[in-house]
């Protein structure tokens, strides 16, 4: 029923709710769900507060207001037991209005300390509740998400309380049940009438953790029952190219390898080698920490499917890195005779031609290379294996055109490899159709790194630190943020630093290189490889050297600024030392002040060197969806209320659930699972089809 024939609504609101809230009618009203309650029962005294508490609510009255300079506006509160100071930079005269001297509010926020004192930035601001005093009365209120237009256009907090009411008895009898009897009764939730009723007006405690945790596990549920469909049906689709042999090339590489592989490594290539002899296309995503030896697993994958007849490809996502892949693998192919080559954005007119000759007349065995392999004019013979590193900084649509180079019939197999650990309950929804390799343990020989937290007055301690370590003949990488290239703020602070250290390490005692994405190619890969070959000591860059590249000799990463560094970057960036034998070290610089978020990351940093762990972490405190790594590829459907960071068991839970049910019924065409058939088939559940373009 549309939204403006709700008692209260009426076109304009209908409008407003429409353009505000992406609500247009009484059944996506009602799946509007609080993000938090209000306990009416339960008020912080200001005499209590402290700035370490979370989110608290205050009973109190004005008593007066400061205007300064029209920018911001301090308001003094009181409520018997002390003052405290509210301030607002925005909606000034609004509030100036609304918080009259004397009158008493609710006031929602978080308290901080400044200059001593604890007061609060832009509270909320709710009236009195009447209900207060009648026993009985319900407990929490939900507060619902709201914007600055909402509000003028008369839909506060609780004008939508109040359709919510009107929704609930209009809308709710229309509402069906999505979840079988049967499955509700064995995995314990509540039916969905209970669950919306509660989740807007709950009764108590009890009732709405069980709304809630039905309301998550219902979206969670159908998540992966979507995902593990399709799964389910490539994976018995009989397409994928059969490669039964282990092949001559890949004995003569493993022959010869100068290490024995880890233990690791050696499951996970039984499990690659698995996929590709089932006859099925392989559609597997490996996860290893940097330095975990993904390269020397690409290698011998790439191998098979050379053994076998077929030609494999091997992406980058920059030219730096296809440069260093090519170059590391060579020493490997040796042996083999497998011809390789490397097509990238800057091959020369001359050499493209050769390797399109190449690619398409077969000679060519594996093809390093950048988005260049991506081109209408890159034709292979016979495309069987396609291994793309660092996968997030490929779109969907680059990875189906790979798709479409097979001419083979049946769509090559693709390898996904990320040394950007993703949280298991994340992996399991963005890549929920693929299977997951992970490689968990580093060759052995390995030293920790030593990592390090340093403040402004400790740098002339550093330098000293960085000159001893030099004269053992080590190398060090020192990496300013660049987080938008745009920024000229950012390259003056790596301008500036490459000035000082060039002056605190004259040449040509000392050696320093600058690396930066404003330089041309040829000189960016001039300065790199004086570094890589050790002709530079320090080798002074913006995070360009995030991922890959591999210097053995550098022992040191010093992080400026690295306050302002995700921590799965910093984590990125510290994986380039601890690779040689020696011991190494990555210092992170900061300011005296750091945010509590900034300070958490560097004390993790600090304090562990898994990826997974730090992963994990990240996600937490930043929420899935800005987690490194999945900006690009985007959560396959938005989640209304359930959170892959913090719903982690019901998630499990609820994959598990999922699973038995298509184990038992792939098809969903049993009697009791239509209404499980139903249900996916609802727009919200049409995830990205991942298996038609990996
Ligand atoms: P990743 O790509 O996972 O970050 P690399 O493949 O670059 O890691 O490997 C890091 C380093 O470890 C390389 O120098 C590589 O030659 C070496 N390496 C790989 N596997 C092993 C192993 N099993 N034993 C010893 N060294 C290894
Ligand atoms: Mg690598």
């Amino acid at each position: 029923m549309d939204i403006q024939f709700l008692p209260g609504v009426g076109p304009k609101r209908a409008a407003l709710l429409k353009k505000e809230l992406a609500v247009s009618n009484i059944g996506e009203l009602l799946r509007l769900y609080p993000f938090r309650y209000i306990d009416r029962s339960s008020f912080v005294k200001i005499a209590e507060a402290r700035p370490d508490m979370a989110y608290i609510q205050i009973k109190a009255r004005v008593l007066r207001t400061d205007v300064i300079e029209k920018k911001r506006m301090s308001v003094w509160i009181s409520d018997g037991t002390g003052e405290l100071e509210l301030v607002f930079f925005k909606g000034i005269r609004w509030m100036y209005e609304k918080l009259k001297p004397g009158a008493e509010f609710v006031f929602f926020g978080k308290p901080a300390a400044f200059n001593g004192r604890i007061n609060m930035v832009h509270p909320e601001v709710d009236p009195v509740p009447a209900g207060e005093a009648q026993a009985g009365a319900l407990a929490m209120t939900g507060v619902y998400p709201s914007t600055e237009k909402l509000k003028n256009g008369g839909i506060t907090g609780k004008v939508l309380n109040k359709l919510m009411e009107a929704a609930l008895e209009k809308g709710l009898p229309y509402i069906e049940e999505s979840i079988p009897e049967y499955l509700m009764k064995q995995c314990g939730l509540v039916p969905l009438h209970y669950a919306i009723r509660n989740i807007h007006f709950p009764k108590d405690m009890a009732s709405l953790e069980k709304a809630r945790y039905r309301l998550k596990f219902e979206e969670l549920f159908y998540l992966q029952l979507s995902l593990l469909k399709q799964k389910y049906i490539r994976s018995r689709a009989e397409q994928g190219i059969r490669m039964s042999l282990v092949g001559q090339a890949f004995n003569a590489c493993y022959d010869s390898l100068p290490f024995p592989l880890t233990g690791a490594q050696k499951r996970v290539i039984t499990e690659i080698r698995n996929d590709m002899k089932s006859g099925h296309q392989m559609n597997r995503l490996l996860q290893g920490d940097v330095g975990s030896g993904k390269t020397m697993v690409a290698v011998l994958t790439a191998l098979i499917a050379v053994g076998n007849g077929y030609q494999a490809c091997i992406m980058a996502p920059t030219e730096v890195l296809a440069q260093q892949h090519y170059k590391n693998i060579q020493k490997f192919l040796a042996p083999t005779g497998v011809k390789s080559a490397l097509l990238t954005g800057s091959s020369k007119t001359s050499e493209r031609r050769e390797v399109h000759s190449g690619l398409e007349d077969g000679s060519i065995g594996i093809i390093v290379g950048t988005h260049a392999l991506l081109e209408d004019n890159v034709v292979f013979r016979n495309l069987g294996l396609a291994i793309i590193d660092e996968q997030h900084r490929f779109g969907v649509e680059q990875r189906s055109r790979l798709w479409k180079k097979s001419s083979c019939g049946a769509p090559p197999h693709v390898l996904v490899m990320t040394a950007t650990p993703i949280p298991r309950t994340l992996a399991m929804t963005l890549y929920g159709d693929l299977d997951v390799s992970v490689i968990d343990e580093l060759p052995p020989g390995r030293k920790p790194v030593q990592t390090i937290h340093a403040t402004e007055g400790k740098r002339p301690a550093l330098y000293k630190f960085l000159r001893d370590q030099i004269a053992l003949g080590r190398q060090i990488f020192i990496v300013y943020p660049l987080i938008n290239e745009t920024e000229k703020l950012d390259y003056q602070s790596l301008e500036a630093g490459a000035e000082e250290i060039m002056q605190k390490f004259p040449f040509p005692q000392y050696k320093t290189a600058v690396v930066h994405g404003k330089q041309l190619n040829d000189v960016k890969k001039f300065n790199m490889d004086a570094f890589a070959a050790g002709r530079a000591d320090i080798l002074v860059a913006t995070s360009v050297i995030e991922v890959g590249v591999d210097v053995p000799n550098a022992s040191v990463m010093v992080i400026e600024s690295a306050e302002r560094f995700g921590l799965s970057q910093l984590h990125q960036l510290r994986g380039r030392v601890g690779r040689g034998s020696e011991k190494s070290y990555c210092v992170l610089m900061t300011g005296p002040k750091m945010s509590k978020e900034s300070r958490h990351r560097i004390e993790l940093m600090c304090a562990t060197e898994n990826g997974f762990e730090l992963a994990e972490e990240d996600m937490k405190m930043r929420g899935p969806g800005d987690l490194e790594g999945t900006q690009q590829s985007g959560l396959p459907i938005s989640l209304n209320i359930a959170s892959l960071a913090r719903d982690g068991i019901i998630l499990n839970t609820a994959r598990d659930w999922a699973d038995s049910v298509l184990k038992d019924d792939p098809a969903l065409t049993a009697d009791k699972n239509q209404l499980l058939r139903k249900e996916l088939r609802k727009e919200k559940y049409q995830i990205k089809d991942y298996s038609k373009i990996s």
